[in-house]
């Protein structure tokens, strides 16, 4: 309801709605190194309710190390990851429950190979959060019938085109009905033909509200699509504002010269 209200008001309105929004994610002062490398020095940065945050950043500049800590796929060495009020780097947070509260698509490699579309993507569902099989295809054919994908259930990932793969996988990660999807350069692997139909759906997704983080390096996608971006830089956030004040007018001179990559 709140997003359907956003979208009948003016974009300053809307804009101040949606910096008043709850925070899904807040990350608090994160710190994480592999043995002597520090590649997230402190970083602290919320994703608010119905935003779409672009993490930009230079190969190596830990935009996967972040969000395989959001995700848990990674342990923080100090600060907090809160999930709405679920402080989730408390060792006794039970991190099943997170996972189905977090979608997740990777740059590639998302689905098994040997198994059906369907199979792929009731899963999870069925195994880790424990969904009758009735439950779990209906959720699934709902979701591919959405992606135009419905007629693919039976069919493997090898017969897919990277572009629907994709998509699948991002059906997948929206069983649970996550309040967070974290895209880690989802595009990254594609053929440049295929990259269009994903960000599209990724783009049909922000319209229906979801809340999202993606790592990319589809700089005019971030710059049209996104709420906010966020840059990471030698392990800690350069900038964090709307794609205009952070793409166009940032007077920061390495910000200017990361962003001249892409023009
Ligand atoms: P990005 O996703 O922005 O390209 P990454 O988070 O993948 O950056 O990597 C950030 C840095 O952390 C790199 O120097 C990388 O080599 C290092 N790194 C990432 N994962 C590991 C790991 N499991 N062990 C050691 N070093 C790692
Ligand atoms: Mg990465």
């Amino acid at each position: 309801a709140a997003s359907t209200a956003n979208t009948a008001v003016s974009t300053s309105a809307a804009q101040t709605a949606q910096s008043s929004a709850p925070a899904v994610l807040r990350l608090d002062n994160i710190r994480k190194s592999f043995g002597s490398t520090q590649v997230l020095k402190g970083i602290s940065f919320e994703v608010r309710q119905h935003e779409v945050v672009a993490l930009l950043g230079p190969s190596g500049s830990g935009k996967s190390t972040l969000m395989k800590c959001v995700n848990l796929l990674e342990r923080v060495d100090d600060g907090q990851i809160w999930l709405g009020d679920t402080d989730i780097t408390d060792p006794r947070a039970d991190q099943d429950k997170l996972r189905a509260r977090i979608g997740v698509v990777f740059q590639q490699f998302n689905l098994f190979p040997h198994m059906s579309v369907i199979k792929n993507v009731t899963l999870a569902a069925r195994k880790v959060h424990h969904w009758s099989k009735d439950r779990a295809e209906a959720r699934a054919l709902e979701l591919l019938d959405r992606i135009g994908m419905r007629a693919k259930a039976g069919a493997y990932p090898d017969q897919l085109s990277g572009g629907q793969q994709q998509r699948v996988a991002i059906a997948r990660a929206l069983m649970t009905d996550p309040e967070l999807l974290l895209l880690d350069e989802i595009t990254s692997a594609l053929d440049p033909m295929l990259v269009g139909e994903v960000l599209t759906m990724v783009a049909e997704l922000k319209s229906q509200g979801t809340t999202i983080l993606m790592a990319t390096h589809e700089m005019s996608f971030a710059h049209d699509a996104a709420d906010r971006v966020v840059l990471l830089r030698g392990g800690v956030i350069a900038e964090n504002g709307t794609p205009r004040e952070v793409m166009d007018e940032s007077q920061n001179p390495e910000t200017k010269e990361f962003f001249s990559h892409f023009r």
